[in-house]
């Protein structure tokens, strides 16, 4: 056992519209308080689109939920003549706490380099947010390198030259698992994670040891706590699962699997 909280976020990616992602916050705080869920025990967080950011925030604010509120990136600069970023000055403004940084998806389809999420996290850093790194290795990676080399890589590149290392939470997402069904085993997890936080504490000292390491890629209820039954995972990056209000407070019950 370890003193980290769990972290379960769900990423919506680019679907639900606002008022579809307020119905589903709604419905999520209410199973998980029907379920008497203990937020002290694990933290749920969502991570919606930015045309959502505000009406979410305001019912959490209003219904004072336990639920957390993360975004799906920030721009790198913190103001300025960049058409279409936003920037962590406004998102620290919306009470956002945690900011996805360096997903596959925008990796893949937005040209991020290492530079670039090092960048992110800079900025994330300076705005009081808690950047989540995403870090994974393709399948011709695998094949070539083996599992850990891409991921280990990528967190010293992120965190590379940052001086004061503040709270952050890095998650562990294998892009061959990312919405194909193709599950890592968790021993595989826990494997990859657990040379993720041996780079980290080499790198960076003892901050290794609170730091928050998640596994992600096509986690779902019925198999949740197989990751989670390890120390060296400390929680879950759900894409396609979290948009269904009663599968992702299923896996924000992980623990009450974890006897089975
Ligand atoms: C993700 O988008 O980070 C993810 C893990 O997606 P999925 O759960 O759908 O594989």
């Amino acid at each position: 056992m370890t003193n980290r909280i769990p972290f379960i976020a769900g990423n919506w990616k680019m679907n639900l519209d606002h008022q579809q992602g307020i119905a589903l916050v709604q419905k999520l705080a209410w199973t998980l308080k029907d379920a008497n869920f203990d937020y002290d025990k694990c933290e749920v967080a969502v991570f919606p689109g930015f045309t959502s950011l505000r009406s979410i925030q305001t019912l959490i604010d209003a219904d004072q939920y336990s639920i957390k509120l993360g975004a799906q990136d920030i721009s790198a600069q913190d103001s300025g003549a960049f058409t279409g970023e936003v920037s962590g000055v406004a998102l620290a403004k919306l009470d956002v706490q945690y900011v996805l940084i360096g997903h596959s998806e925008r990796r893949q389809h937005h040209n991020e380099t290492d530079d670039v999420v090092n960048k992110k996290t800079a900025a994330a850093f300076r705005h009081g947010i808690v950047p989540v790194i995403c870090v994974g290795e393709t399948l011709e990676e695998l094949e070539s390198e083996g599992a850990a080399a891409v991921p280990v890589r990528q967190t010293l590149a992120a965190l590379a030259e940052i001086g004061d290392l503040k709270d952050f939470i890095i998650a562990y997402e294998p892009v061959w698992a990312i919405g194909t069904g193709q599950v890592a085993t968790p021993e595989q997890a826990a494997s990859v994670c657990g040379k993720i936080r041996d780079a980290i504490r080499e790198a960076h000292g003892d901050v290794a040891d609170s730091t928050r390491i998640l596994y992600g890629g096509s986690v779902k209820a019925a198999n949740v706590a197989g990751f989670l039954r390890s120390p060296e995972v400390d929680g879950v990056l759900v894409g396609g699962a979290s948009l269904d209000a009663e599968e992702f407070s299923g896996i924000s019950r992980f623990q009450s699997h974890l006897a089975i």
